[in-house]
């Protein structure tokens, strides 16, 4: 009973919080339990997703904690696990490029094959290359799509026209966003506030 109860406390300081900078723009995902740590610093405030208000560490444990929220219990504390942190300092936007690898490529097309919408694990998904490479085309961003097997065998070597297939949307090179590197069920509702394309989708698992 104890053990199962510090590993889901365990698991809870590890789940994703945002952190935006002084402007109020997201720069970066953290976990709750260093959220927590910049907070009790002082380098950040706890944002309340719903009102936007701002929290001191103390500030926040006085807040009542609704049921559908995460909440971290221990005997003498009972406080909901920040979504959204706002830092007290730190102006600036991170420059980043999405660099082009097999990784970030699952993830802008969303594990889903880009030629029938199917959603499947990576052992059925292979990188596709639009323009068959037999033909020219190139190993980047706008010429690389996730095909299931069966839409891989069916396209080989042959172009859309050839073969009649559609692109669910053109491929394009995705923007860097602090989100690139979690899987869109990691991502909180609360975020999409911050940036559209945080928006959880439906994914049939949480
Ligand atoms: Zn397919």
């Amino acid at each position: 009973m104890r053990l199962s109860d510090d590993a889901r406390k365990a698991s809870l300081l590890e789940r994703a919080t945002l952190v935006l900078n002084r402007s109020w723009r997201p720069v970066h995902v953290t976990t709750v339990r260093r959220a927590l740590c910049m907070v009790f610093r002082d380098a950040a405030r706890i944002v309340a997703p719903d009102t936007l208000s701002t929290y001191t560490f103390e500030e926040w444990l006085q807040q009542p904690v609704y049921e559908d929220r995460f909440a971290i219990r221990s005997p003498s504390v009972r406080m909901a696990a920040p979504e959204i942190i706002v830092l007290s300092r730190y102006d600036r936007v991170p420059c980043h490029e999405a660099p082009f690898t097999r990784r970030n490529l699952f993830l802008r097309d969303d594990f889903t094959c880009q030629y029938c919408g199917r959603r499947c694990n990576s052992d059925h998904l292979s990188v596709d290359h639009v323009l068959p490479r037999s033909r020219g085309g190139a190993t980047s961003w706008e010429n690389c799509v996730l095909a299931c097997i069966g839409c891989n065998a069916r396209k080989a070597d042959r172009t859309l026209k050839e073969v009649g297939f559609r692109l669910l949307r053109p491929p394009v090179r995705p923007r860097w966003t602090p989100y690139l590197t979690l899987r869109p069920n990691q991502r909180m509702d609360s975020w999409a506030q911050f940036a559209p394309e945080a928006k959880r989708r439906t994914t049939g698992s949480s």
